[in-house]
């Protein structure tokens, strides 16, 4: 397949990337940052429709994946305009030129945030979608486009809906970094290799057994085995589809803390902070049907390969 992987210069994109080129794909990423060294990479903003035409006459890609979005809470709340441009603006540019380029298969990141606060734990794929941000919006306001966009223009998508991604390349490649980082897994192995004072755990006053958050985090890895199943299913000529990423399994911030001590060996000190704004108690995925309709199935469900894959890389390449 040729496959184009837009937003392959981060987090999940990379790990995708690399796993396309492992299985003997032809990968091109676009991204607006550089891609890892040896992958064909085009410096490409997906508002540019011009470029897009160019590109997609140039190389008649078999599939898209989408990975490029804004993903702070925070500041889409702060600055939703900017989520609405990139996320879905941007987004809706890149669609109509597939459209026009007669590409007809897209893997597309979503995310648990469409639900917004649950009604109802595990969370399926019909629990009812409400976001309570602009960056959760962002997301299912494309998913809706998409739905749309099969019925008119027969572009096939599967929208993931990822949990808590977490964890980094087995081979130690591959890892996770953010600017600024927010993320509690990353955020708690910085405290643990002294690159920060110490972790802050937003709010212990939650309706939850030790009384901090519960999520369900997901392994990097099995986020991509799930995107390549997803393309295998569409080219199948399954039906477009949303489907759940995670292991059924919640973990509380402080469980996560408690588990990254045991893995390092270190001290990690905790400061205490308020609850941060729009975090739900519990999130917890029912992911049956990426099992039933993809053959999904997690190779890294336990917290500790979790944990200690992000170690690994955090160890490695610390000045990244
Ligand atoms: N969290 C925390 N301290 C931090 C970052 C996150 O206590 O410095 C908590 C956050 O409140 C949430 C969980 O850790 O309950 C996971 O947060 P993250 O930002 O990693 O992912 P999100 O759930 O927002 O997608």
């Amino acid at each position: 397949m040729k496959c184009l992987v837009v937003g392959g210069a981060g987090y999940i994109g990379s790990h995708m990337v690399k796993h396309l080129v492992r299985a003997g794909h032809q990968v091109l990423v676009a991204d607006t940052a550089a891609a890892r060294p040896g992958i064909p990479w085009v410096g490409l903003d997906i508002a540019d429709a011009p470029t897009l035409d160019a590109l997609f006459a140039e190389y008649r890609f078999d599939a898209v994946f989408h990975f490029a979005s804004f993903i702070q809470v925070g500041e889409s709340v702060a600055d939703p305009a900017k989520y609405y441009q990139n996320n879905v603006a941007a987004t809706l540019t890149l669609l109509q030129a597939m459209v026009r380029a007669g590409i007809q298969t897209l893997i597309f990141s979503s995310t648990a945030a469409v639900y917004g606060d649950p009604q109802r734990v595990p969370i399926d794929e019909d629990h009812p979608k409400s976001p309570i941000n602009p960056y959760g919006r962002s997301k299912w306001m494309v998913e809706q486009i998409l739905q749309d966009f099969d019925r008119a223009y027969g572009l096939n998508s599967v929208c993931l809906r990822y949990f808590n991604a977490a964890g980094a390349d087995p081979e130690g490649l591959l890892g996770e970094r953010h600017e600024p980082e927010t993320h509690l897994i990353p955020l708690i192995l910085q405290a643990a290799a002294g690159r920060r004072e110490a972790v802050t755990v937003f709010g212990r006053d939650y309706p939850t057994p030790d009384g901090t958050c519960i999520r369900d985090y997901v392994h990097v890895t099995d986020l991509v085995s799930a995107h390549a199943l997803a393309v295998d299913y569409l080219m199948a000529g399954g039906a477009s589809t949303a489907c759940n990423l995670g292991n059924g399994q919640g973990f509380s911030v402080q469980q996560v803390i408690d588990t990254a001590r045991q893995v390092t060996g270190r001290e990690i000190s905790i400061s205490e902070a308020p609850r941060r704004a729009g975090d739900p108690p519990r999130l917890v995925a029912d992911a049956s049907k990426a099992k039933a309709l993809l053959g999904w199935q997690a190779q890294f469900a336990s917290l500790e390969q979790i944990v200690s894959h992000a170690w690994n890389w955090e160890r490695q390449y610390p000045w990244h």
